[in-house]
């Protein structure tokens, strides 16, 4: 069972071959016994899991008259970044490792009302800031392909499990890249929405800006049906969109006739590794034979998205994070001897080295004389960045790229370098900055190692991506490959 799809799941609890409380018991087993060696999730929500299913089982015995449920019953975990009602929020920080959220995220209680039973949290850089899940509190996650390298970050946990088959499906956010990145070095199929597809209420706060939540799954078709439950209007938070939201399933077969792939000059050049160049060579050959045609096109200011985000992301993290002070939740340090001392301690002991940096480089550039210099011009470039991607898309219809500059690397390699470890989003974060949907869709193996590709397409073009997505994987098997200790 825990290498099915969702469609395949839905489908088994449909014709009664199994219960939602016998599959939920099947992959808590599996993370039992299995997640030892993976470290990828933070908490295990056993009694809960078992309840929300029995309460599925019992739904599903008495049907009401509403719409159907495709997801009544499936298992999935949740990103530890989501609020959830009664459980540990964590963040992978020392900081809220006590911090019980009183109250579901918006995607939480999305997923929820669609009948979807939370196994549990996964592991995630802490508070987000990261591409290789190593700053996390609880330690790093591991890639299941190589238990030495890393599965990528920040949504690591739920990559390294989904992977593995710990869970068919789990929810990740990114805010440079962060779903995408891991679902390529871990061989999934990842989705960042336009940002206001999905309301980021409940979601720890990282660049508010930026951040996006979204599915990581093993198909796009999968991916269509957590999209589905996820996207449409929160009127609580003010940066979601009331925007309709499309039947991401009906349109995943529509044919690929005359489809203009449009291939950045900036990326497709020698600084892209040769197997990564020929793997994806080979799957744009895949995508001409399905109808689709590759047009040339420039992002001239490309090259500044990782400065531009490296001030942008930061400043919103400085400002976020400052919420987080000993007071009201959170890690408080022993005996203060005063308010001033209380604040310093409590975050000195309560965040990590990453996060501390991001919050200085970031209060730097925010500070009066520096705001200028740094965050005024970083949100210059963004703008010219976004031109760019405006000006490419009247060219194509969907931007076609590397996911990554590698496959997934050795723990430890780069974490001493931050700027190492920063550009391993060069080809990710400009689509955060200009807000635009991306997707990772696996595309092959470098010596074992899963390889993505990445589709950007532009506002609201989710359900083309999806589509895309799917007709790919209809053809190639990239996607249903299983790592061997894990099968
Ligand atoms: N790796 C990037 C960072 O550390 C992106 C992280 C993310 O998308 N959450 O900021």
């Amino acid at each position: 069972m825990h290498t099915y799809t969702l469609a395949r799941l839905a489908q088994g609890l449909a014709q009664k071959e199994f219960s939602s409380s016998e599959l939920t018991r099947h992959f808590l087993q599996r993370i039992a016994t299995h997640d030892p060696q993976l470290n990828s999730l933070i908490s295990v929500t056993v009694d809960l899991a078992l309840q929300q299913a029995t309460e599925a089982d019992q739904q599903r015995q008495h049907p009401t008259a509403s719409s159907p449920q495709p997801l009544l019953g499936i298992p999935l975990l949740h990103k530890d970044i989501f609020c959830t009602q009664g459980v540990r929020t964590s963040c992978a920080s020392k900081m809220l490792d006590n911090f019980i959220a009183p109250y579901d995220a918006h995607v939480v209680q999305q997923l929820r009302s669609a009948g979807m039973v939370m196994l549990g949290k996964t592991n995630m850089d802490e508070f987000a800031m990261g591409s290789s899940n190593e700053t996390s509190y609880y330690g790093p996650a591991h890639n299941p392909w190589d238990l030495q390298r890393v599965p990528g970050g920040s949504s690591g946990g739920s990559a390294a499990a989904v992977a593995a088959r710990l869970a068919p499906a789990a929810t990740g956010t990114d805010t440079g890249g962060s779903i995408r990145q891991p679902a390529a070095l871990c061989g999934l199929t990842g989705l960042k929405p336009t940002y206001g597809r999905i309301s980021r209420w409940g979601m720890v706060a990282f660049a508010s800006s930026l951040d996006q939540a979204g599915p990581m799954t093993q198909t796009a078709a999968d991916a269509a049906l957590l999209l589905q439950a996820m996207a449409g209007h929160d009127p609580k938070d003010s940066t979601s969109v009331n925007e309709p939201v499309p039947d991401y399933s009906a349109t995943l077969n529509a044919p690929l006739k005359g489809l203009r792939l449009g291939l950045p000059k900036e990326f497709f050049n020698d600084s892209l590794d040769a197997s990564m160049s020929q793997l994806l060579e080979a799957a744009l050959q895949e995508l001409e034979s399905l109808g689709a045609q590759r047009v040339e096109i420039s992002l001239p200011h490309i090259d500044l998205s990782v400065p531009a985000y490296y001030v942008i992301a930061p400043a919103e993290a400085s400002s976020n994070l400052s919420r987080f002070d000993g007071v009201r939740y959170g890690y408080r340090c022993a005996h203060p001897n005063d308010l001033y001392d209380l604040y310093v301690r409590s975050r000195s002991e309560g965040f990590g080295t990453e996060v501390k940096r991001r919050i200085m480089i970031g209060t730097y550039a925010l500070s009066s004389g520096y705001f200028d210099a740094y965050y005024r011009k970083a949100q210059q470039l963004r703008r010219l960045i976004q031109q760019d991607f405006m000006q490419a898309m009247q060219h194509c219809d969907l931007i076609f790229a590397p996911t990554t500059p590698s496959t997934a690397f050795p723990l430890n390699d780069k974490k001493q370098d931050p700027v190492a470890m920063y550009l391993s989003d060069v080809y990710t974060i400009g689509v955060n900055l200009a807000g635009l949907p991306g997707i990772n869709v696996p595309c092959g193996f470098l010596n074992g190692l899963p390889v993505g590709m990445q589709l950007v397409g532009t506002y609201w073009s989710e359900a083309l991506l999806l589509n895309v997505a799917h007709r790919y994987q209809q053809n190639t098997a990239w996607h249903q490959a299983i790592p061997s200790l894990f099968c």
